[in-house]
């Protein structure tokens, strides 16, 4: 393949990863596509073609199925003791975090992210996540049970691995996603099939090299490159996969939910979310408006929590709108491997395209534009950081998932009446986070109750630990990702019963 002049920015080592010949993981072997098809792969900062992937379809997920059920089955891995298992994902972890700058820079060549944030964000949350799953491979109990149907019965619970899992994940977070997909896996002793998402594949490639320099055996793992209707939908409907856990649209979480009928394999959704940030007059205003645009700006908006409906009591309304403003005017925007960069584009053209079109939308229903609202610059996915006021309850960009750096502002009046307010906050089909600012710690937990969402931050947003359950109420999704929680996820629970 014809080398290509990569941004001079990017170390030799990564470089040279990129330029080269990029190959699927199935069955212990890089392979490419049956087809033999490959696929570009775009710098989201000015648009030209980086490199060529595999374009995997149901012959390849085909294949991938049947190893990792070879190996569930009968393979060294469904032999291998708690603790080898946890030794395992404790090297991969070790391996990974030497290759960390790497890993950063191909996060940001391919997502767009600007490097600093991958540095310190999802490249460490990622090592962390595999290290704290490690851990749990030892420690997966069951009960003894007494039973009432006689004292002569011996009764206890065992978790199992659920078998074989295929992993479907988006581009936001390329690499955080594969973590929190594949080690709860890998923890439990699943085998998986794991689909990168096409607009980012890169750090995912790098990540199933180091699986093997790790030594899992042939099948454990299996990585994908390809398109949803390609390659992820013959993952959700095959009968030889156990379970389907996918991150991304709910559009396609109920695609995902659809197509797992046919063997009922379990399935764990965790989908878009429209969470609010919401603003008391008591809160320390400076922590809040900086979190408030935080909450929103980070990773370009890209976040399924992403705090994109701003309330704020009426009392500080127009010093809040002001202060997030101020903030998105100062943010500096440019290509995600300038050191310099806060706010980098958007990950492709047609996100870029959703995204400008809320914004027209919010605009032509009479909303106004109290920041940003263009593009920036002619090249690439910019879309400047954008705050959005005037706004009704009804219009799309207070409704719908933005996913871009674009917030709603809306005041609320309720000096007592929580009620109305949690009712306001809650008026989504959403259900996934929110963040309530307040110096009051009888209002943040009274909020904290009445707010259906998965998660409730006060007086922060998008903090994120691996030991964290992390999920979504009503159309966020089914299941948790992260924390103890997960590894229900991948387990199937068995009673044995003994008669003495
Ligand atoms: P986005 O709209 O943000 O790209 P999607 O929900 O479309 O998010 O994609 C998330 C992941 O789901 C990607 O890996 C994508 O390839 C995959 N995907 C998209 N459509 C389907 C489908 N019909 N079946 C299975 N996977 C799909």
């Amino acid at each position: 393949m014809a080398t290509l002049a990569l941004d001079p920015r990017l170390s030799t080592v990564t470089a040279s990863f990129v330029n080269g010949k990029h190959s699927m993981l199935i069955d212990g072997q890089f392979v490419s596509a049956a087809s033999g098809k490959t696929f570009p792969v775009y710098n989201p900062a000015d648009g030209e073609v980086i490199c060529e992937v595999p374009e995997a379809e149901a012959a390849d997920a085909d294949r991938a199925v049947r190893a990792a059920r070879k190996a569930f089955d009968s393979g060294p891995w469904s032999k291998m003791t708690p603790s080898e298992r946890s030794r395992m994902i404790w090297k991969l972890a070790d391996l990974f975090e030497q290759h960390a700058e790497e890993f950063a820079e191909l996060e940001s060549l391919d997502n767009g992210k600007p490097v600093s944030v991958a540095r310190v964000a999802d490249v460490p949350l990622a090592v962390d996540l595999f290290r704290y799953m490690g851990g749990w491979s030892t420690k997966l109990l069951g009960n003894t049970i007494p039973l009432s149907a006689g004292l002569n019965f011996h009764a206890y619970t065992m978790r199992e691995p659920i078998g074989v899992v295929a992993q479907i994940i988006p581009w936001n977070f390329p690499l955080l996603m594969a973590a929190w997909k594949l080690g709860p896996a890998l923890a439990t002793g699943c085998t998986v099939v794991l689909k990168l998402a096409e607009q980012t594949p890169l750090s995912g490639l790098r990540l199933a090299e180091l699986i093997q320099e790790a030594g899992f055996p042939a099948g454990v793992v299996n990585i994908l490159t390809g398109f949803g209707e390609g390659a992820g939908a013959p993952l959700a409907q095959h009968d030889l996969v156990d379970k389907v856990a996918f991150t991304g649209s709910t559009e396609v979480g109920k695609l995902i939910a659809k197509a797992a009928t046919g063997n009922l394999k379990k399935v764990t959704l965790e989908l878009g979310g429209k969470s609010p940030a919401i603003i008391f007059p008591d809160a320390d205003m400076d922590v809040a408006i900086a979190g408030a645009a935080s909450a929103v700006f980070f990773n370009q908006g890209q976040c399924c929590c992403a705090g994109s409906r701003l309330l704020a009591h009426d009392s500080v309304f127009d010093q809040v709108v002001e202060g997030v403003s101020n903030i998105a005017g100062r943010i500096r925007m440019g290509p995600g491997l300038d050191p310099a960069t806060e706010l980098g584009p958007l990950v492709s053209q047609e996100q870029f395209e959703r995204v400008t079109g809320y914004i027209d939308s919010g605009t032509k229903q009479g909303a106004k534009i109290a920041a940003g609202g263009k593009r920036h610059t002619d090249r690439g996915y910019f879309v400047q950081p954008t705050v959005i006021k005037d706004v009704k309850p009804d219009m799309k960009v207070v409704e719908e998932e933005i996913f871009g750096p674009v917030v709603t502002a809306q005041s609320f009046s309720t000096d007592a009446d929580l009620e109305r307010l949690a009712a306001q906050a809650n008026d989504t089909i959403y259900g996934l986070a929110a963040s309530v600012w307040t110096r009051d710690i009888s209002t943040a937990h009274k909020m904290a109750r009445k707010i259906r969402a998965g998660t409730v931050w006060v007086n922060c947003h998008n903090v994120f630990d691996a030991a964290l359950p992390f999920g979504g109420y009503k159309q966020s999704g089914w299941g948790r990702e992260m924390g103890a929680e997960v590894l229900n996820n991948y387990t199937e629970l068995k009673a044995v019963t003994i008669k003495l």
